[in-house]
């Protein structure tokens, strides 16, 4: 099979991912209608905004004719995963810039232990070097060192302009279905092609799991670079990162916990959790008028081998 099929295979036109309604008194008793747009069933080894993301860059890799793929991430990166997945089912050879040299040498953890068998190769930064991956001398020396050569390269997180058109294909399923349509963020490349894809009278609302960070300006240089300056409604709702990145105190826990035993929705911790709580918490204060109809975009699903651990090296 050659790589065009398998791309063809990987990207097939897959129906818009469901949408469906949960009756939650959190949400019910403020007269506020809470949907699931259940992206996490989008691909069964690409979840949610990570296929929405790579498809293009996927087509883009193969089209032109990239003997392979090389991308960045920390330790639990649900990116670096997602990209060793697509390599593996494309057959096209992955590398894994990974940020923290001081793991190299040592057991992988299971996320990066995916990413091997899938056959990606990693290489591990030190935290120096990884911070100034973009700039053009790091990078080139970055990726000398790993031994990439010719190889496609998705920046961290897979946010580009290629990855945001992917987004954007998200906002317009979601068009007319809701008042306000909320994601959770880590580089913001998903709220950003969503918030243009929702289209005139659309209603974005993002909310950032990192800790402190400049994320709206950077929602803005990459809606810049996709479409050429802002595109579409949308707004943060700080304060619910619970600690920062991959931190889930118990509080978090026991609330994911009660949302899937009530609904039967398998709840992703490092993001998905930490939005259902801000819509929730926004909800109780009286943040959204009666009447008003949301859409929480799942944009991924738990590990099958059971929440995320926390990063602690974040
Ligand atoms: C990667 C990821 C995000 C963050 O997407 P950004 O485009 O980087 O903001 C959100 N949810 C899940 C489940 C993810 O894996």
């Amino acid at each position: 099979m050659n790589r065009t099929t398998r791309l063809d295979l990987l990207l097939q036109p897959r129906p818009p991912s469901p949408l469906r309604e949960v009756r939650d008194d959190g949400f019910e008793r403020h007269g506020v209608r809470l949907l699931l747009k259940r992206d996490d069933l989008v691909h069964p080894e690409l979840p949610g905004n990570k296929w929405r993301k790579l498809a293009p860059n996927l087509r883009a890799a193969v089209r032109g004719g990239h003997p392979g793929l090389v991308t960045f991430g920390g330790a639990y990166s649900n990116h670096l995963r997602a990209t060793a997945a697509a390599g593996r089912l494309l057959g096209i050879s992955t590398v894994g810039v990974v940020r923290g040299d001081e793991l190299a040498g040592r057991p992988l953890n299971a996320s990066l232990a995916r990413c091997a068998a899938d056959g990606m190769r990693l290489h591990f930064a030190s935290r120096s070097e990884y911070r100034r991956k973009n700039e053009p001398e790091v990078r080139a020396a970055l990726l000398a060192a790993a031994g990439v050569g010719d190889a496609y390269v998705i920046p961290e997180g897979g946010s580009n302009a290629l990855a945001l058109s992917g987004c954007a294909e998200l906002g317009r399923e979601l068009r007319g279905e809701a008042d306000v349509v909320a994601v959770a963020c880590g580089t913001g490349g998903t709220l950003a092609g969503l918030a243009a894809g929702l289209g005139p009278g659309g209603r974005a609302l993002g909310v950032p799991v990192l800790a402190g960070g400049f994320l709206g300006e950077e929602i803005r240089s990459l809606q810049r670079q996709a479409f050429g300056g802002p595109a579409g409604d949308w707004t943060l709702a700080e304060g619910f990162h619970h600690g920062g990145y991959a931190r889930v105190p118990a509080e978090l826990e026991a609330f994911a916990a009660g949302f899937e035993a009530r609904h039967g929705v398998p709840v992703e911790r490092v993001y998905v959790a930490k939005l259902l709580w801000a819509l929730t918490e926004l909800t109780a204060a009286g943040a959204f008028p009666r009447g008003t109809t949301l859409a929480a975009v799942v944009t991924g699903a738990p590990e099958p081998s059971g929440p995320a651990q926390a990063d602690s090296s974040r």
